[in-house]
């Protein structure tokens, strides 16, 4: 079993109240194949960098045991950048800085090797261009994307027919709101299920995750940290983790994607420790089943007992 992600590649600029970091790391495609990776021994990345990313950058996603024959190096162009600043709150940021630059004219032609891929990761990034993947991979079992403010304002259209194609997007509370213009999320959920995709999570930074299938709502716990230094990643890191227990389970039922949310969280939970996506190369098996134990004790409701009436 094989799980294809497509996104960015870039170098992120991050200002938090606490700190700052420049040109790290960063993008989409990145968080989602590195965290990916710890599940799942096949993970194929699709994206573009400039001649100006460093070999070094690309040595990490390489030594994170991701496959690079996807990503394409456009030496005359300069890499995808982005900037963001967290506020002390630290679920609210604004972008202060979005240059696309290959990403502008990127039109991915995949290697034959990718094209068998069982599970597809459209990460955040231009509508059309996750259709141009989607539309070179041979009949993938599960679609899941994400999408971003950016892509909801500047290209709505396209978005709607992207999500035509998937089944199961997943997005933060913020973004489902201006996606189908409500503020109710319970109404938005069926809302955008109404537009394609049959599964949908929806993310609520330090608040946890809903899960909306068919007739069902699932919601999972965010892990209580005391130390986060950047949430940048956390929601592609989340994709990756949900991506990478679907790809060991049978079926996409009810209890794989319960667990799969929980997967999604515990990777979240690692990525926001560090600047970048430093965190996710020194994890082992252990700390992600210890952590996934302890979202399970978080969140155990213990047997609730019947309201009894008094006699009178
Ligand atoms: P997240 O914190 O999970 O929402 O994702 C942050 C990552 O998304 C950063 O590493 C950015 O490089 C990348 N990013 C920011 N803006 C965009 C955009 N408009 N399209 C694609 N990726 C983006």
């Amino acid at each position: 079993m094989s799980i294809l992600a497509v996104g960015t590649v870039a170098f992120d600029s991050i200002d938090t109240p606490f700190g700052s970091a420049e040109r790290v790391l960063g993008g989409s495609a990145s968080y989602l194949t590195l965290a990916a990776r710890h599940f799942c021994d096949d993970v194929r990345l699709v994206g573009v960098v400039g001649g100006d990313f460093p070999a070094e950058y690309r040595q990490i996603l390489a030594d994170g045991g991701v496959d690079l024959r996807g990503l394409e190096v456009e030496e005359d162009g300069e890499t995808f950048f982005w900037h963001g600043e967290y506020h002390y709150d630290m679920n609210e940021r604004d972008t202060l800085d979005t240059q696309l630059n290959v990403l502008a004219s990127f039109d991915p032609d995949l290697p034959d090797a990718y094209l068998d891929s069982d599970i597809v990761c459209l990460g955040n990034l231009e509508p059309e261009i996750q259709r141009t993947v989607l539309d070179q991979v041979d009949d993938p079992d599960l679609v899941i994307a994400d999408t971003m403010n950016y892509w909801i304002e500047n290209t709505p259209d396209s978005l709607r027919e992207t999500l035509r194609l998937v089944d199961c997007l997943v997005i933060n509370d913020a973004e489902a709101r201006e996606l189908v213009d409500d503020p109710n999320l319970v109404r938005a959920a069926d809302k955008i299920r109404d537009l394609g995709p049959e599964t949908l999570i929806i993310k609520k930074g330090e608040h946890g995750a809903l899960l909306f299938t068919d007739g069902s709502v699932f919601s999972a716990p965010a892990y209580p940290l005391e130390d986060i230094q950047d949430p940048t990643g956390a929601g592609d890191a989340f994709a990756g983790g949900l991506a990478g227990h679907l790809h060991r389970c049978e079926a996409v039922d009810q209890t794989s994607l319960r667990r799969a949310v929980v997967y999604g969280s515990v990777m979240a939970s690692f990525v926001v420790e560090r600047y970048g996506p430093d965190r996710l190369l020194d994890l082992g098996p252990s700390d992600i089943t210890d952590r996934a134990q302890s979202f399970q004790d978080l969140a155990a409701i213990p047997t609730l007992v019947p309201l009894q009436k008094q006699p009178a």
